[in-house]
């Protein structure tokens, strides 16, 4: 995949953000599979369903899981996300066999692919997902700026 391939991931990414709720976190996660094609995207929807676990790459994942066609594994997919992925979902694209992960805005203070900790790439893993960070981090960023300027 190119870096275009990449930013046109992200891009979307950036509009399922766009979606979450006033009150969560603007992150958005968009799955797609081995040519490209969009399977799922979600977004953040932590607040709106009182869900702890309910971040966009989770609740992307199982959507793009119940489309895929070949069960839970996601095999050749890709899923790009506007914000590093934590522990949780970095775990879980571990466990769903994605191929690839891009994703835009570093997050030194929970960020689990690469920053704080580097999940996917665990050596001891069998199976061990590409990445790409940093991918339209400013404008990753700066939805997320806003947002919290405007929780003030
Ligand atoms: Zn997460």
């Amino acid at each position: 995949m190119t870096l275009q391939d990449d930013e046109r991931m992200i891009r979307a990414a950036l509009s399922a953000a766009a979606a979450a709720s006033d009150v969560d976190v603007p992150v958005g996660a968009v799955v797609f599979d081995a040519d490209g094609v969009e399977l799922a995207r979600a977004a953040n929807a932590r607040e709106a369903t009182g869900d702890p676990t309910a971040h966009a790459e989770i609740l992307a994942l199982r959507a793009a899981a119940r489309v895929h066609g070949d069960g839970w594994r996601l095999e050749g997919a890709t899923l790009a996300v506007t914000l590093e992925p934590c522990t949780m979902c970095a775990g879980a694209l571990v466990l769903a066999r994605v191929e690839r992960v891009v994703f835009g805005a570093w997050e030194p203070k929970t960020g689990a692919v690469g920053s704080l900790w580097d999940v996917v790439r665990d050596r001891r893993l069998t199976h061990r997902p590409q990445v790409r960070g940093g991918v339209l981090e400013g404008e990753c960023a700066g939805i997320l700026e806003s947002f919290f300027q405007g929780q003030r």
